[in-house]
């Protein structure tokens, strides 16, 4: 293997399984500023014990490992036409290896390549700049976040917020709205780039460019230096917490570009990421391909496994097939733990399963939205290397007629649902439990076995309907059959917040 290849491989292995220690002091800081024994306390130590586990096993931090995008920079005259090939078969062979999920799909047939490579993917931006050797960007940046992504076109009216004018505090409501608009559904706490101007296309560029600053730095125009400081400070005020749960912290950073824009457009572009936040650089010997230096690391960062998880001590053991008399003496904010069999169900099992019988019996039991990373042994067996929840928000338009056809009693997800499955789970018995978002090593290693697999030639590996034999899998009720929604009240709570903030600060 080429030396440039296996630094390649290098760079992907560490960007998946070892967070940066910018983030993971981003992430400690949290942890110090929720209160023991709440909820927000519990999905942080939960997602250290994670971070933790990820860099120990060399295993993916969060199973969604997103679309892979790279940023290169290369001395003039340098081959970028062979650097690109090297790019590509470094991903394919990191695929191969589980450390990156297989996450290319054809939009037209739903077949997924099932090597990461396809029209578009992974992505790569090259530049040149007259240093001699190369720098090499990658961004892991998962689904659940990147869905969270908005785009404002000022002016325009913001619920709570009122008008957001062409001016800075039109901006400022905006970047405000975005972190309302996410909830807990990105996998806060999270980090967003802001892109000020542009067009539709080189705003969302700059927004997501900004998500390679260092945390720590400082923005060199200080009118942005500013309001980065404002947003961070106030975007906590809003009360989100940690996956949504409620809480002190809702937004971990906030890096601000801005570029001219045409008279007549003025765009204000957010990238959210979740607090997995995995993105890492190297610089390369132009010559030689090996790796001269890691970027991001130049403070290295200790985790130690966090004391004080779930509170297990009053928690409810659910195993299918569950009673419908047993789910209806669940209320919100009940910790659960899950034993026995549970069946993953996403996008394609949902849509699947309104014109189809399941491929099991399905009576009495438990869906688990989550798109696992998979790998066989050398003995041909399935073994789960990442298995952290997905965003359930996409099941909404199914998830009520899916409970209420199969006799579904539990969904397990991130992020909550919406009305219609709230109303769903109070006709049919059910509730919702969420699981806490990225800590796909912590979830990992509840499953004890892969019982088996259906439709993985149709949908691929991460929306298969994989059984998974579970043991002691904690979560919490966030959505029980009685109406109420830990979600709901969460961003009610946070639009009043979001009120309070419409008066201009930047005038
Ligand atoms: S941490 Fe959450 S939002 Fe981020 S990639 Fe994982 S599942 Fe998606």
């Amino acid at each position: 293997m080429s030396a440039i290849r296996d630094s390649l491989i290098q760079l992907i292995t560490e960007t998946s399984t070892n967070l940066p220690p910018d983030v993971r002091r981003a992430i400690k800081r949290a942890q110090l500023q929720e209160e023991v024994g709440t909820r927000a306390a519990l999905a942080l130590n939960t997602i250290i014990d994670n971070i933790v586990s990820a860099e120990e096993d060399v295993q993916p931090i969060c199973q969604d490992t997103g679309m892979p995008t790279f940023i290169v920079h290369t001395p003039v005259g340098y081959n970028q036409l062979e650097l690109e090939k090297e790019i590509r078969q470094a991903v394919v062979e990191a695929t191969r290896l589980g450390k990156l999920r297989p996450n290319s799909v054809d939009p037209l047939t739903g077949k997924n390549s099932g090597d990461n490579l396809g029209p578009g993917t992974p992505v790569v931006h090259f530049h040149q700049w007259e240093r001699d050797d190369v720098e090499i960007k990658l961004i892991l940046k998962g689904g659940g976040c990147e869905n969270k992504n908005i785009q404002y076109a000022l002016p325009t009216d913001l619920p709570g917020l009122g008008r957001a004018g062409r001016d800075l505090d039109g901006i400022r409501k905006c970047i405000l709205h975005a972190v309302y608009q996410a909830q807990g559904q990105g996998c806060s706490a999270g980090f967003i780039g802001v892109g000020i101007g542009g067009d539709r296309t080189s705003g969302y560029e700059l927004a997501k460019e900004q998500l390679f600053r260092p945390l720590e730095d400082t923005n060199p125009n200080p009118v942005l230096a500013e309001l980065e400081e404002y947003i961070l400070k106030t975007a906590n005020q809003l009360d989100i917490g940690t996956m949504g749960f409620g809480g002190k912290v809702t937004l971990l950073g906030c890096k601000i570009g801005v570029m001219n824009r045409i008279p007549a457009s003025f765009y204000v572009s957010v990238a959210y990421n979740c607090w997995a936040f995995r993105r890492l650089g190297i610089v390369v010997d132009a010559k030689t391909g090996e790796i001269k230096e890691w970027l991001y690391r130049d403070r290295p960062e200790a985790m130690e496994r966090p004391q004080g998880g779930f509170d297990l001590k009053n928690a409810v053991v659910l195993r299918a097939p569950i009673s419908e008399e047993q789910i209806r003496s669940l209320k919100v904010g009940d910790v659960v733990l899950i034993e026995g069999e549970i069946h993953t169900g996403r996008d394609e099992i949902h849509k699947y399963l309104m014109k189809h019988d399941a491929p099991v019996d399905l009576q009495g039991g438990i869906i688990y939205h989550c798109g696992p990373v998979m790998l066989k042994d050398e003995q041909g067996n399935w073994q789960v290397k990442a298995a952290g929840p997905t965003t359930s928000s996409r099941e909404e338009p199914y998830q009520a007629d899916i409970i209420e056809k199969f006799g579904i009693r539990a969904v397990i997800g991130k992020g909550g649902m919406g009305p219609k499955t709230l109303a769903g789970l109070q006709k049919s018995g059910a509730v919702y439990l969420n699981a806490i978002g990225g800590a796909a090593q912590y979830y990992a290693r509840c499953i004890k076995k892969v019982n088996g697999v259906d439709l993985l030639e149709q949908f691929g590996i991460p929306e298969a309907m994989w059984h998974l034999e579970v043991e002691a899998f904690p979560a919490i009720v966030t959505m029980d059959a009685h109406g109420n929604s830990l979600h709901k009240d969460v961003a009610d709570h946070s639009l009043v917040k979001l009120e309070d903030l419409k008066e201009p600060v930047f005038a």
